[in-house]
């Protein structure tokens, strides 16, 4: 199985890349953000609870979490592979992921990590909050907060990848197509 963690700071263009993975390699697209949201648009307690937490731009306790990214994943058996949009966000979210991949005999392939600066993201940010409809897309503070909690708790996954040789950092500033290409380099390398 090709498991992919696709990852970077919030305005990176992990979405933007993902829908371009699934295309070219026909497997499973997972995102925490997007399943946080389904349950909130549809105002279940996982959704009612994941709220507080995003309208300040902090994260979603892990117990919650890791519980529904395994859910969404027993709900798929026949993926040949799943690309993992903005999860693991936390250690124990990394060893967890690590320990369910491994009772399903299988493993994380490659951590693929876009590298934009910040001006960049806090730009992209608020202009697909125009947008998008996103509440934490809208407000600078929001986006402060989340950068900073990528920067003090979420980069400590790339090292954590890193110490086993899985993580590759991509350059994220081009055309989508430019960074797609290295993404695709980076999986042709690592797998198949
Ligand atoms: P972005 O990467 O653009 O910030 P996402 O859609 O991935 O957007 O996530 C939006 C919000 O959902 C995060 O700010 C956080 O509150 C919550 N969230 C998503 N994934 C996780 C996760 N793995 N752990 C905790 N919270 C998460």
């Amino acid at each position: 199985m090709l498991n992919i963690i696709l990852f970077g700071p919030p305005g990176s263009g992990k979405g933007t890349q993902a829908e371009k993975m699934i295309e070219k390699y026909g497997i499973l697209h997972i995102s925490t953000g997007d399943l946080f949201r389904y349950e909130m648009g549809n105002n279940t307690p996982l959704g009612l609870k994941a709220k507080e937490y995003m309208a300040k731009g902090e994260l979603v306790p892990d117990e919650v979490t890791i519980g529904m990214l395994e859910n969404k994943v027993n709900a798929n058996p026949d993926a040949q592979g799943i690309i993992f949009d903005g999860f693991p966000r936390t250690i124990p979210q990394a060893e967890a992921l690590d320990v369910f991949l491994k009772e399903k005999n299988t493993e994380v392939t490659l951590l693929l990590a876009l590298d934009v600066p910040e001006e960049e993201l806090t730009k992209r940010l608020l202009k697909r909050g125009e947008s998008s409809g996103r509440a934490d897309d809208r407000d600078e503070s929001i986006i402060k907060n989340r950068i900073q909690v990528y920067k003090s708790e979420t980069s400590q996954v790339f090292d954590y990848y890193n110490q086993v040789g899985k993580s590759v950092s991509i350059h994220g500033v081009g055309t989508i197509d430019e960074i797609f290409e290295s993404i695709s380099e980076a999986i042709d390398q690592a797998c198949c």
